[in-house]
């Protein structure tokens, strides 16, 4: 359950323009001009102290790509009022999880880094407690697209952020399971073949405890087909 009634999140990133990107549409955008959510989005590059506003240099010890330099993301994070819970996204991070995000979204305030390059210094991460958190098994160009995908899931679950229009407890992962399908009108529908799809008619006979057997049924086998790893960790 969350206690508090809004969530302020900070992005350290090279391209602040990308902010707040598609969670200015639809049920987020929204609950930002209701000021549910807040954010504040730092450029690093105006902490560069040099005449070329350098935010990254080779690496050490060689190697291909340039490296962000500590001292800029340093003086960006120190610039905050508030930091709260510090996150940088890259690839080498813990994995995103629904029970992660629940947790991110009951903090205050969060602090997303976003890499570039071939990322950032180690010292400034180890200094400053920044956790590392992946989007998943693959290689971005940047961190921008990874900190949406975690501001938008955690947007979600604040309160009054989505209304009646869904029960997040229902939802894949919450329960440890992936959720079950979903049918709407037109019933029957006919596709552009010409083949007639019915809708299961267990769904349309208003017996509400066959519905929630069949869906708790559905969802199993879902989960037990696509992802068994998620069973074996119940
Ligand atoms: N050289 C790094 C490596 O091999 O781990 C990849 C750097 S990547 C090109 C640039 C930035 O994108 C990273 O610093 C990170 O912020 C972000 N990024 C890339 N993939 C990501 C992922 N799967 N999850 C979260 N952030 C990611």
């Amino acid at each position: 359950m969350i206690d508090h009634m809004s969530l302020h999140i900070n992005i350290l990133t090279l391209f602040p323009d990308m902010f707040p990107g598609s969670l200015g549409f639809s049920l987020s955008g929204r609950a930002l001009e209701n000021k549910i959510w807040s954010y504040h989005a730092v450029n690093i590059r105006d902490f560069a102290t040099d005449i070329h506003k350098s935010v990254d240099a080779p690496p050490f010890g060689g190697g291909a790509g340039m490296v962000m330099r500590p001292d800029t993301i340093e003086s960006a994070l120190l610039s905050l009022p508030s930091s709260g819970k510090k996150i940088y996204m890259s690839p080498r991070g813990k994995p995103l999880t629904q029970k992660r995000v629940q947790e991110f979204s009951q903090t205050e305030t969060l602090t997303l880094l976003c890499g570039r390059y071939e990322g950032v210094d180690q010292r400034v991460l180890d200094t400053h407690d920044f956790e590392e958190i992946s989007i998943g098994d693959y290689v971005l160009s940047g961190g921008e697209p990874a900190a949406l995908i975690l501001m938008d899931a955690c947007i979600r679950l604040l309160p009054e952020v989505m209304g009646n229009t869904t029960t997040t407890d229902e939802e894949s992962f919450s329960n440890g399971l992936l959720e079950y399908p979903h049918y709407t009108k037109p019933d029957p529908w006919i596709d552009t073949h010409g083949h007639t799809h019915t809708v299961p008619t267990l769904l349309k006979s208003g017996h509400h405890k066959n519905i929630i057997q069949w869906r708790e049924d559905q969802s199993l086998a879902l989960t037990q087909e696509r992802r068994p790893d998620l069973l074996e960790k119940t």
